[in-house]
């Protein structure tokens, strides 16, 4: 087995396909890691990246991402990623157009949205070759930027993380330290100021700290010294990793619950040291899951109140793997994996059944005349 085909293997992936344009200079990865439930969504990602193999394990440790996303969230729809080697400040039309006609030509089990160094603008250009995009201009027919939404998905799981720890998921007199007020960072801050709390901010950019202390108050921390904040809730909204064996330590609160992806540094080892310290961790790819839906709503053509409304739900899917870690005694993110494990179990049976009942149906002779 070549090396690409072990890693599919080792992650579980259907199929892998490598786009090559060089007239644009499109060199491309798609990976489709599992359309048990549904098309295969995840973004399309612009990155410099140093090798091919660094790109390939990229896109495939992200897709498989996306197929657990989806599933938790409980939507009809698989894992995918797409992966452009390029660099983010050398952008043109004729790139994501001809990257565009690659996704078309997967009819439909992959679709594409934006990522890291792709914007609306780019898929608006995607969305010109294949019907398989989403997130483009609202202009165009798209959901737009979905920071909002997945900002009110954290809120509902940051409130279902105070009902656990309090017995009571309102906002209001509790603290929440930031870090990060980006585009998500900032809208959570709206949410929760509104809602009555307070805030704590740090961020590397003093302009974005500057607009959340214009438009909500609060107070602010430098750097490290935001894992020490003395709150009810810890929520990263910035950057990967920064929950890990040297800041777990530092936690001074009894909640982690925000929107960064990949939170934990290694997700065993410090899934565990938290759950030995008592520290309530909303599982990162549940928690923002929001932006996902207004995707999901935007496929199936939704108003967007209604995207909304199922980020709101994101409340009852922590409770429930909350629920199972206490049940199975492991850590947040592991109970959730397994109630994905679950639901795509029971959806390839269903799928199987069906496929077993119809051959069977043929295969049965029909009534005779003599019957
Ligand atoms: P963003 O770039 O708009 O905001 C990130 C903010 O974090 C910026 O203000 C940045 O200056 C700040 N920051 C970066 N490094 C920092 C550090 N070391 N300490 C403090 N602040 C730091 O990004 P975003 O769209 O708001 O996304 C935030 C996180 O949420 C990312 O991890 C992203 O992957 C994840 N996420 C975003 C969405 C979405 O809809 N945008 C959806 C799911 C997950």
């Amino acid at each position: 087995m070549s090396e690409t085909f072990f890693e599919m293997h080792d992650l579980g992936h259907e199929q892998v396909v490598f786009c090559r344009q060089p007239d644009v200079g499109l060199r491309a990865i798609i990976a489709i890691h599992n359309t048990t439930l549904g098309p295969a969504l995840g973004g399309c990602r612009l990155y410099p990246y140093a090798s091919e193999a660094d790109a390939l394990n990229d896109v495939l440790r992200l897709s498989r991402g996306m197929t657990y996303k989806a599933a938790l969230a409980g939507l009809d729809l698989g894992g995918g990623k797409a992966i452009i080697i390029g660099d983010p400040s050398i952008k043109t039309e004729g790139l994501f157009r001809a990257f565009g006609r690659f996704v078309e030509s997967l009819g439909g089990r992959y679709i594409t949205a934006e990522d890291m160094n792709t914007t609306v603008e780019d898929m608006s250009y995607i969305q010109r070759e294949t019907r398989f995009v989403t997130g483009s201009n609202e202009s165009m027919g798209g959901s737009g930027n979905p920071a909002p939404l997945t900002a009110w998905g954290v809120y509902h799981g940051l409130r279902a993380c105070l009902d656990e720890v309090y017995g009571n998921p309102d906002v209001n007199g509790r603290t929440v330290a930031i870090q990060g007020v980006g585009n998500v960072g900032y809208h959570l801050s709206r949410y929760l100021h509104e809602g009555g709390a307070k805030l704590v901010f740090t961020d590397i950019r003093e302009e974005n700290i500057q607009r959340a202390m214009e438009d909500f108050g609060g107070s602010v921390v430098s750097g490290d010294e935001i894992y020490g904040v003395k709150a009810d809730v810890f929520a990263p909204c910035a950057i990967g990793a920064t929950v890990n064996s040297v800041t777990i330590p530092k936690i001074n609160a009894p909640i982690i619950a925000g929107a960064a992806n990949n939170v934990l540094a290694d997700e065993e080892r410090d899934g565990e040291a938290l759950q030995e310290r008592g520290i309530v961790y909303a599982p990162d790819y549940a928690i923002n899951a929001g932006g996902l839906m207004s995707v999901w709503s935007e496929l199936n053509g939704w108003p967007r109140n209604q995207a909304f409304d199922d980020a709101a739900s994101i409340f009852n899917t922590i409770k429930k793997v909350l629920a199972k870690s206490k049940e199975t005694g492991l850590p947040p993110t592991l109970a959730a994996n397994r109630l994905v494990d679950e639901r795509i179990a029971s959806v390839a049976r269903m799928h199987q059944f069906r496929l077993h009942f119809g051959r069977a149906a043929v295969a049965r002779p029909g009534p005779t005349m003599r019957d």
